[in-house]
């Protein structure tokens, strides 16, 4: 098809991440046709230079405006512009890519990728939380400029393939799997006690420390229950989960016949970073493949909201609405970054978020105004921030 016979004008927002890595090895072992019209990084300037020194795009941008010195140094006489600061990652955003790869971490995507959203371009959305923030201005946003949004985020992307177009209707649930993170067999006490090393050593995927704090607390599903609502207009009471340790099926759509219909994959996140890529063609390169016979069996549990108790707090911001989805997304970015930085221990990150949603909604924080939907947003994520930030301490000096 046409759109991978003629190279392909690309931004990656985020290129030093584990997405970021991802997409770019991806291109290597495709050797997929693609001109990068820049990669943008928050700090990491060691691996930009590299990155920018092999895929030579028109700019290398780095959030950190301290590091410009070093990055315009790197690459002096190299074709490729060097800038620094979140305005020059949004002009990269804007550059008027076909393909923009939205792989910045937490709400600090938002910016960048509606502002790809403006140029009609396709956004390969990994970046969840823009989503949660903010979701449907930015599905609004893109469908206005005549461009799409593809899911990423694997158990999106599941669903993204195997939900048949104009069949929203017919769908009695969305089934979410999830890993259970590396305490899905912990007890409280064990929990209490974990440590960011341990949260962020995932049993099967490789992923940045936020993502993978989130999967630790499984609020990384609750973002990713409010995810799929949001994307396929699907209403809360019809988005359900199921633990799945091995990763192998992504996700399920149980229609109201009662069939249900489930992607498989190993987990690579190089296969839903294809998909977008080449939707509705499919990318021929050396993907890892599925050996059922070698996983034997595949096994499945209901989570336990005690222990996670975040499935149910994402679920309830769902069912409340406004902005107590944005507000959550907000609050668990503090939290998990206190957690990281050893000032709240791990149960705290969830009682943290639900804490700042509960001070939001007494003092009417939660309810969305007129006028803009992404300014407002970023409004409701600035003052849940300053209020987690708030019962962060609080906990803190317990
Ligand atoms: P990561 O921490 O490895 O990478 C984040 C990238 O964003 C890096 O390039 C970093 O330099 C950049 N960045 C960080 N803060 C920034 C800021 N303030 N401004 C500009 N750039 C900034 O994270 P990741 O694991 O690659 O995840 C990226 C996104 O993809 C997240 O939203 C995550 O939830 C989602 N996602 C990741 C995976 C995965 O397997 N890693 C799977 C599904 C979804
Ligand atoms: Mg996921």
């Amino acid at each position: 098809m046409g759109a991978l016979t003629s190279p392909r004008k690309v931004v990656v927002l985020g290129s030093t991440g584990s997405i970021g890595l991802s997409t770019l090895s991806l291109f290597e072992e495709s050797g997929a046709p693609v001109e990068i019209l820049a990669l943008t990084a928050g700090g990491n300037v060691d691996r930009l230079v590299e990155q920018a020194l092999r895929w030579r795009p028109q700019v290398a941008v780095i959030q950190d405006e301290t590091k410009l010195e070093a990055l315009s140094h790197a690459l002096t006489g190299s074709s490729v512009r060097a800038a620094a600061g979140s305005a020059a990652i949004i002009e990269a955003a804007a550059m008027g890519a076909d393909w923009v790869m939205s792989a910045i971490v937490g709400a600090a995507g938002l910016a960048p990728t509606v502002a790809a959203a403006r140029t009609g371009a396709v956004i390969a959305l990994a970046n969840k939380e823009s989503l949660v923030c903010a979701g449907p201005a930015l599905l609004a946003i893109a469908k206005a400029a005549g461009g799409s949004v593809i899911p990423v985020d694997s158990e999106h992307s599941a669903i993204f393939q195997v939900l048949q177009p104009d069949c929203a209707h017919r769908v009695a649930r969305l089934i979410l799997t999830a890993s259970g993170g590396p305490f899905r067999t912990w007890d409280k006490a064990a929990m209490l006690a974990a440590t960011p090393e341990q949260a962020v050593a995932h049993p099967n995927w490789s992923m940045g420390a936020k993502i993978s704090v989130d999967s630790a607390t499984m609020m990384n599903k609750g973002l990713e229950m409010i995810e799929a609502s949001y994307l396929f207009g699907t209403p809360e009471d019809r988005v359900d989960v199921v633990i799945h340790p091995q990763s192998v099926i992504h996700s399920l759509v149980e229609y109201v016949d009662g069939s249900t219909l489930a992607q498989l994959g190993p987990p690579d996140m190089r296969s839903p970073i294809a998909c977008a890529f080449s939707w509705p063609d499919r990318l021929p390169w050396p993907a890892p493949r599925l050996d059922l016979a070698a996983y034997g069996q595949l096994t499945f549990e209901t989570p336990d909201l005690d222990r996670f108790p975040s499935i149910g707090i994402a679920r309830e911001a769902l069912r409340l609405g406004g902005g107590a989805p944005t507000a959550m997304n907000a609050a668990n970015e503090v939290a998990v970054a206190a957690f990281l930085d050893r000032e709240i221990g791990f149960l705290d990150i969830a009682a943290a978020v639900a804490g700042t949603l509960e001070r939001m909604n007494s003092l009417d924080g939660l309810s969305v105004a007129e006028g803009d939907a992404v300014d407002n947003a970023m409004m409701i994520d600035a003052s849940a921030r300053r209020i987690a930030a708030e019962v962060v301490t609080q906990k803190h000096r317990r």
